[in-house]
């Protein structure tokens, strides 16, 4: 048996809220880092995860009777995926993220409209990150309406699926060349071509998204940083999937966008060269 407890201990002193963008994204590392290791816990031994909560968030205690003022650390814009739930895979609590989740964590007017009201008005906003996630099916859905274009027909008469699509076929072509770059026109044979395509996609839409909000959003308020990342759901880590094991380390964590397309046809040949890509391409 494992536990996972919330406690709210009155006599704590208030939990200090992250003062900069940095201390921000280093919580949430932290945060997903001791989620991620939930499973080495030990089921036999009954061991117990305590996670501290404070109750003033939800209106209990010495803020009784009084709405809790908005105060959120950072923002996530996160996809719908039910597997990726943004306050647990970083161990965060109520009044701590701001978070817009939409399939495929696409950039939409109503997302960016959202996250533009949260940069305005909230002055313990420090960073705003993009959670894309391995096996997303939005991200699927696009790499097999570019692979074979008679997929995409149906979407002709569906307008919301077809924006959501349209939205990531950007990155779908963008990871398509890099690894045709990387790894030669060879590669299109290649049996596990659709899957390297699907997740070097995931990474390249997630950075995407990030270059947009840091221009649409983050620059016009200053003090705010914009990170991405992407889930893996099996280990459960926010990285950067370039290693084909997580416990290597190196490539876990939150990541700035590239800042051009330099940057991003250096991103791309990153993730289609590494080795996580071509275990993939393997099939
Ligand atoms: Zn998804």
């Amino acid at each position: 048996m494992i536990e996972v407890v919330f406690r709210y201990d009155p006599s704590a002193p208030p939990e200090v809220p992250p003062g900069s963008a940095a201390e921000a994204k280093e919580v949430l590392e932290r945060g997903n880092q001791r989620f991620a290791r939930l499973a080495d816990l030990d089921v036999q031994a009954g061991e117990r995860v305590v996670l501290p909560m404070d109750l003033r968030d939800f209106g209990v205690g010495d803020a009784m009777g009084a709405a809790p003022r908005q105060e959120p650390f950072a923002a996530v814009l996160g996809c719908a995926d039910a597997r990726v739930p943004i306050e647990i895979v970083f161990e965060q609590g109520c009044n701590d993220l701001f978070v817009v989740r939409v399939a495929g964590n696409v950039v939409g007017s109503e997302c960016l409209g959202s996250l533009s009201y949260a940069s305005h008005h909230f002055p313990s906003l420090k960073l705003i990150l993009v959670l894309g996630h391995l096996h997303c099916g939005a991200v699927t859905a696009a790499v097999d309406s570019y692979l074979q274009p008679a997929m995409y027909l149906p979407l002709a008469t569906n307008y919301p699926l077809q924006s959501i699509v349209n939205r990531i076929l950007p990155a779908v072509r963008t990871a398509a060349l890099a690894l045709r770059r990387v790894h030669g026109l060879g590669v299109l044979s290649n049996p596990g071509y659709r899957a390297a395509l699907v997740e070097t996609s995931v990474v390249m839409n997630a950075a995407w998204a990030a270059y947009s909000l840091k221009h649409e959003v983050a620059d016009r308020e200053g003090g705010i940083e914009v990170v991405f990342a992407v889930y893996d759901l099996v280990s459960r880590y926010a990285r950067l999937p370039l290693e084909v094991d997580p416990a290597v380390g190196s490539d876990r964590g939150l990541f700035k966008p590239p800042e051009d397309q330099a940057g991003f046809d250096e991103l791309g040949g990153r993730v289609a060269g590494g080795a996580f890509v071509r275990s993939l391409l393997r099939g």
